[in-house]
């Protein structure tokens, strides 16, 4: 079947979105689109996934367990896991570093929950890279089964390319992200890898339409994710 997606959406605890990206909103928002399948992905992490798996239950939407990592070298890897454990058992691998928020400055850091009720505030502001670099990120994100996909390669902020100036043969995944505003050039030169279009939506406005879409046998996690790997 064809499964029109979006793995790449900030909800509310990412302090560049906005506020009104609460769980809910993006889930019911994702159902208007005619979506079935999407990720919440915020910047380093996983306090409103579960939130979200719950509302996507009551849509009939999969949410696929994620969270977009920022390396030591500030390169963005889009990580999706097979269930809520390995996501957060890969999440409580990283090491943070612990540099406070500054609300008015960078954003608010919103928790919620499924019923839109405000539970808490990350304190850490969450746009700081961790410690690990992108070889050793996407390593442990493999060794939780997870997929590992280098996040908006055609951009200039915190893509691949950018800051490593090509994406190295041993990177460690063929999976990579390209921006709705991809050129036909990107799109040539990266023909050889497994591709994924996703909004990287920050409004709910800007969540994806059903254009994109993939052949899985099922609508189910694990059909979505052996698709990725497997027969992108
Ligand atoms: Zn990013
Ligand atoms: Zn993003």
């Amino acid at each position: 079947m064809k499964v029109y997606y979006d793995f790449h959406i900030h909800s509310a605890l990412s302090p560049c979105a906005d506020d009104d990206m609460t769980p809910s909103n993006i889930i019911g928002m994702a159902a208007v689109k005619g979506l079935h399948a999407v990720a919440i992905s915020d910047h380093n992490s996983t306090k409103n996934v579960q939130a979200a798996m719950e509302c996507g239950e009551d849509f009939g939407i999969i949410v696929i367990p994620a969270m977009e990592v920022q390396t030591s070298e500030d390169i963005h890897v889009l990580t999706l896991f097979y269930d809520y454990a390995a996501l957060e058992a890969f999440h409580k691998s990283l090491t943070k570093r612990q540099v406070k928020n500054r609300e008015q400055i960078f954003g608010n850091q919103l928790i919620i929950d499924a019923e839109d009720n405000v539970t808490g505030r990350e304190e850490y502001l969450l746009l700081v890279g961790v410690e690990e670099g992108i070889y050793t990120v996407i390593r442990r994100v493999k060794s939780r089964g997870g997929i590992a996909v280098l996040a908006h390669v055609d951009r200039e902020e915190n893509g691949t390319i950018a800051i490593l100036g090509q994406i190295p043969t041993d990177i460690g995944t063929d999976i990579i992200e390209l921006s709705k505003r991809a050129s036909p050039e990107a799109m040539s030169s990266l023909s050889g890898y497994k591709r994924l279009f996703n909004s990287d939506a920050h409004r709910l406005e800007d969540i994806s339409d059903a254009v994109n879409y993939i052949e899985a046998p099922a609508l189910t996690i694990k059909d979505i994710l052996d698709s990725i790997k497997e027969a992108l």
